[in-house]
């Protein structure tokens, strides 16, 4: 990758960043401001029917989940950022292997190859298969189909 290419993702990053950090912070202000008004034990100024503390209660959660992965977002930034700086940016975490330009270029924060990030996505959708390994780049040359492997089940 060129550095005039690195440099205009570090931009890209960065500004994604400013925005997510905006975003994290109207979010938790929201949510305080619930909170304050949910915890006051006032009861005179908060008329609200079962219905409403249900649904106010699902929304802060929800408000909570989207923080939480805004939070993801940006460490995963902080991350890109930092193997700038350190260079070993591009390089995936997991097989060390280069991410292709292709794929920085859609996701600049990405921390695997897209080899890697597929069969990490194989593990999450198979909760139940734990401690069973995915296929290596052995198996998968040599043919084998996920899924096909013989598992231990207790
Ligand atoms: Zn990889």
């Amino acid at each position: 990758m060129k550095p005039s290419e690195r440099e205009s993702l570090r931009r890209r990053l960065l500004e994604r960043r400013r925005m997510l950090a905006g975003d994290g912070g109207h979010l938790a202000d929201a949510v305080r401001h619930n909170a304050s008004g949910t915890t006051s034990g006032d009861l005179s100024n908060a008329p609200y029917h079962m219905a409403d503390v249900a649904s106010e209660a699902y929304e802060e959660e929800f408000t909570f989940r989207m923080m939480e992965s805004n939070d993801d977002e940006i460490l995963a930034i902080d991350d890109a950022l930092e193997k700038m700086r350190e260079g070993t940016y591009g390089e995936c975490e997991e097989c060390g292997m280069r991410i292709s330009n292709v794929r920085l270029h859609a996701i600049p924060q990405a921390r695997l190859c897209i080899r890697c990030k597929r069969s990490e996505e194989e593990r999450a959708r198979r909760p139940a298969a734990t401690g069973f390994i995915p296929l290596s780049q052995a198996g998968r040359s040599a043919g084998l189909v996920p899924g096909a492997s013989v598992r231990m089940r207790a």
